[in-house]
């Protein structure tokens, strides 16, 4: 399949150039619906370094103009806005959902010919909003700006934010809030909950229409493969592995694993009520909402994988000829998930402690280092990046005899690298970030925002863009919560 049809091309003002392949799919897929406008849209937050990076420029443009287009209040000449259908399992029940507040204004083309969705999200009502306003509220879009731009500074692949503008209208919550609307820049927001929605339809061409455009947006070299199902899904398998690894690394939590916020392209999506994880401890939860803690950080890997086992059985009549082997072929890329995921993950822990090569008993000094921080609630992100650093930190964990012990044997390994000390501090300082977007900072600087000082948020998202680099201001960001401090709760940006 190609995209040329319905997929005229055309420059739009800033540079954007637009197309929307994804209404070349059946029309069950999306609804054709452009933003409801709002009342005075006001940039609040501009990504000029993103938009640079994809060839578009908003210098020598009005601040109204651009804050028209990132409203959906101005939608330009030639576009054809739609909200797309999807359905997921959310924690662990099947339902039909769909962009219920959000309008994709196009893909834009990239410089390098690649294809983002230009999204804009609590950009109004659409088919899919059931019994929702379709707005977002002003804390929840900056928190996601800077929890994504966080992650692309860890290196993490993510969805991106151009921009948050600010309505001027209230939305009603418990209380009434600030109106905003975030603009998301992803790969595109083919989730697994697109396959399921098509799987569940009657029309059984759905999902392989759906595959067939994945395929050819995300991975076109794998169209002559002679079962492409089964490439697509150990692509898929893949770069999960690859993302949940990440996550493990800097002790990210999602909070909603749900299938419809899991995307093809691997890219971390829905930055609800995740946070990232101050002491270490495997069953860390933040949400609210997540009461049996089935999305806590230890289960993430578990939870990426039954989300797998969900897209596969969209495909398996796809997978081989009878539907035994597709359930044997199904269960082979699976099982494969733990396999690799485990590999990669010793592998991520093994740089974390800067450690070459394999040792038979490097897993059991990575488990035992996890035990004792752990035991003495250790601060993930500065205990690791204290191991890269030249002077002894003191403190709870580090003057504790297990810790000292521990140090010995990790030096006692860290003898048996062919590479020198430094190799292994670079290695360290790579893998284990500096800086993290801590829940208490992030809660106070959208606090400072919604009272319309900034200043907060800009010092976060200027560290953030170099979390491995040692600065000689990042005390206060690298401080572990107080316990009075300390976020307990974190709730999804409804
Ligand atoms: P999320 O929790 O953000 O992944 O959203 C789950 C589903 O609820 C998606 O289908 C959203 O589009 C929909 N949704 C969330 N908030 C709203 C809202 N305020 N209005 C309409 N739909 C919403
Ligand atoms: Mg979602």
């Amino acid at each position: 399949m190609t995209h040329s049809s319905n997929a005229s091309q055309q420059r739009h003002p800033h540079g954007f150039q637009f197309e929307s392949t994804y209404l070349t799919l059946p029309d069950a897929f999306y609804s054709c619906v452009t933003p409801t406008p709002v009342l005075s849209p006001k940039i609040a937050q501009l990504n000029t370094e993103l938009a640079s990076s994809i060839g578009v420029s908003f210098l020598t443009a009005d601040e109204c103009d651009v804050a028209a287009l990132l409203s959906g209040n101005q939608v330009s000449h030639g576009t054809t806005p739609f909200a797309q259908a999807y359905a997921g399992h959310q924690f662990g029940h099947f339902t039909l959902l769909g962009d219920g507040r959000a309008h994709v204004l196009g893909e834009h083309q990239l410089p390098d010919g690649r294809r983002v969705d230009i999204q804009l999200k609590g950009s109004g009502q659409t088919p899919y909003s059931r019994r929702g306003d379709g707005r977002a509220a002003l804390g929840p879009m900056l928190r996601e700006y800077i929890l994504s731009e966080a992650m692309h500074g860890l290196g993490i692949p993510t969805t991106r934010s151009l921009a948050v503008v600010s309505t001027g209208e209230n939305v009603f919550r418990e209380t009434p809030l600030q109106g905003a609307i975030l603009t998301r820049v992803a790969m595109s927001h083919i989730r697994v909950g697109t396959f399921e929605y098509a799987a569940a339809s009657q029309d059984k061409g759905l999902v392989e229409a759906l595959l067939n455009y994945t395929v050819d947006r995300h991975m076109p070299d794998i169209k002559q493969d002679p079962n492409i199902a089964i490439s697509f899904l150990n692509r898929v398998v893949q770069s999960q592995v690859d993302l949940l690894v990440n996550w493990m690394r800097v002790g990210f939590i999602h909070g909603v694993m749900n299938t419809d916020n899991m995307l093809i392209s691997g890219e971390t999506i829905d930055y609800g009520p995740c946070a990232f994880m101050d002491d270490y401890d495997p069953e860390t939860v933040f949400s609210s909402i997540d009461h049996m803690g089935r999305y806590a950080y230890a289960n993430q890997p578990m939870a990426a994988q039954w989300n797998l086992v969900r897209l596969a059985e969209t495909l398996l009549p796809m997978l081989a000829d009878t539907e035994d082997d597709a359930i044997k072929a199904a269960k082979t890329m699976i099982d494969g998930f733990s396999t690799s995921y485990q590999h990669q993950w010793l592998t991520m822990m093994r740089e974390k402690l800067g450690l070459f090569g394999h040792q038979s008993d490097d897993k059991t000094l990575i488990l035992d280092l996890l035990t004792i921080m752990h035991d003495h609630n250790a601060d993930y992100t500065n205990t690791f990046r204290a191991l890269s650093q030249s002077d002894n930190p003191t403190g709870p964990l580090h003057d504790t005899q297990a810790f000292g012990d521990w140090v010995k044997r990790w030096e006692e390994r860290l003898k048996a690298n062919k590479e020198d000390r430094e190799a292994s501090i670079a290695l360290m300082k790579q893998r284990n970030p500096a800086v993290i977007p801590r829940n208490h900072l992030v809660e106070n600087a959208l606090d400072a925002a919604i009272q319309g000082d900034f200043s907060q948020v800009n010092g976060l998202l200027d560290v953030l863009k170099t979390p491995y680099s040692d600065g000689p201001d990042l005390g206060p960001f690298k401080q572990p919560p107080t316990p009075s401090e300390r976020v307990q709760h974190t709730f999804c940006g409804t």
